[in-house]
């Protein structure tokens, strides 16, 4: 393990700095973070609509930007607009971005997971059309998964697709669709044989999300934010030259699709030990600095050796990606583990707050108005991308080798598995 950087990657990260430096401002200290961003969900707008519209304008602007230097798409060749780096780039160019103000959150599922897919899966005039405009976000993406029936287990899935002439006709609803709203296209995934197996019978697309029949509806969340939705198909029409892999051959698409995802969420950015120490030297208890209660001690004490824990697990990835090798199930590790740590940070400094820590004040100073942000974000992470007992599923099988799930449907064909309607 090789904790600091080549003389190569040093350069790498001088000229991110650099770009960095002229077209963002920089965040000013350790209680400055962000706290969304990734899993595809924008950072958490404020004042409605209109500042919502602001925001993806300001994300679009930078995207060209970003795109013109190169860093929109550093794993991507470069003949689809991409900067032909390494994973190590990649992740430097991550470690640089969070320490900016970017408005972030609205390509990363396109250049992230789709992106990829279509360079595996689409022809060469798909590649040639949609790629590019996925890198400069003047097309915005979105990945149209799960349904209310089919999250963890996504082989459920019901959305129909039925074969009429050079057409499909997509009948069904999806959810939890991160950026429908301002998506432009979407890959999703159908069940076009419903008397195949489970895993066999499903086409997969990708779509205009403008079509007739596909109807978005926002989603609140208790942030008050809405960054996903549900989508509903009524006879949707897409052209069989928008498919994706072979009919019935879905299921391999979409783990293209999903392998990526578990690249892209592994890491997430949050709130972390940094933040909730330096609270603890300026939030007061009954006996005075929180950072002098022996109980408030302990706990700093406990997520310290966590973060570093972490710290060094995102090392041992990243010495893998240095030397070209694809990082393991410890990408499990680090999602399991950061994102219960952001909830119970920021429900334990919403306590050391007292009765101010209901209250998100823009007047407050920046670190009272920190941990309700990542209080109300962190459940959201312990599901997207798979959630955390799926997590440890795969950590307990590819780890620690014990034996897989039962899994009592993988022989019987999609219509005869119980259900109340398929
Ligand atoms: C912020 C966010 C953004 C998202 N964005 C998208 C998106 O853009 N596109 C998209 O398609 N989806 C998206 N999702 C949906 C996400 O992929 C699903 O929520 C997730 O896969 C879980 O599925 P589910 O919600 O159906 O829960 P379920 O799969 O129904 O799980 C319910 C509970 O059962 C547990 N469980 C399930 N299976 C097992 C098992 N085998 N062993 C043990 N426990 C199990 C789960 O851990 C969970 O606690 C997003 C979700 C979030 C939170």
């Amino acid at each position: 393990m090789d904790f600091n950087d080549t003389s190569k990657e040093a350069d790498f990260r001088a000229k991110v700095r650099k770009f960095l430096d002229d077209n963002c401002e920089k965040r000013s200290n350790n209680s400055d973070t962000v706290q969304g961003g990734s899993a595809g969900a924008p950072e958490s707008v404020k004042g409605g609509e209109s500042a919502a519209k602001e925001s993806l304008k300001k994300a679009k602007e930078f995207q060209i930007k970003k795109s013109e230097a190169g860093f929109a798409a550093i794993l991507w060749p470069k003949e689809f607009g991409g900067y032909e780096g390494s994973p190590i780039e990649q992740v430097i160019y991550q470690q640089e971005e969070i320490n900016y103000f970017v408005h972030s959150g609205y390509f990363e599922i396109g250049i992230g997971m789709l992106g990829p897919t279509m360079m595996v899966w689409g022809n060469d005039e798909h590649k040639k059309r949609y790629l590019p405009k996925m890198i400069t976000g003047e097309e915005i993406w979105c990945q149209l998964f799960s349904e209310p029936s089919a999250g963890s287990d996504l082989g459920g899935i019901k959305m129909k697709a039925e074969k009429d002439g050079d057409e499909w006709v997509l009948n069904g609803q999806k959810v939890w669709t991160s950026g429908a709203h301002f998506s432009d296209y979407g890959m999703i995934i159908t069940r076009s044989d419903p008397t195949a197996l489970k895993h066999k019978g499903l086409t997969y697309f990708f779509i205009d999300m403008k079509s007739p029949g596909i109807e978005v509806r926002p989603i609140k969340q208790i942030s008050g934010t809405s960054n996903f939705n549900e989508v509903f198909f009524n006879d949707v029409r897409v052209p069989d030259s928008h498919r994706l892999g072979g009919e019935g051959e879905g299921w391999k698409v979409a783990l293209t699709t999903l392998m990526n995802e578990r690249l892209a969420v592994g890491d997430p950015p949050g709130l972390d030990f940094d933040q909730i120490f330096e609270a603890t030297k300026q939030f007061e208890v009954e006996d005075g600095l929180a950072i002098k209660n022996s109980a408030v001690r302990q706990k700093m004490a406990d997520w310290y050796v966590q973060s570093r824990g972490l710290q060094y697990t995102k090392y041992r990835s990243m010495t893998a990606l240095s030397k070209g090798q694809t990082p393991g199930p410890e990408l499990a590790i680090s999602k399991l583990v950061t994102a219960s740590k952001m909830q119970e940070v920021s429900s334990y400094a919403l306590d050391l707050l007292e009765m101010s820590g209901a209250i998100h004040n823009d007047k407050n100073p920046i670190l009272k108005n920190l941990f309700q942000g990542g209080y109300f974000f962190a459940p959201a992470l312990r599901i997207a991308g798979g959630t955390d007992e799926v997590m440890r599923n795969i950590i307990a099988e590819r780890v620690l080798g014990l034996p897989q799930d039962e899994r009592a449907d993988k022989k019987v064909p999609f219509n005869e598995i119980p259900s109340k309607k398929n």
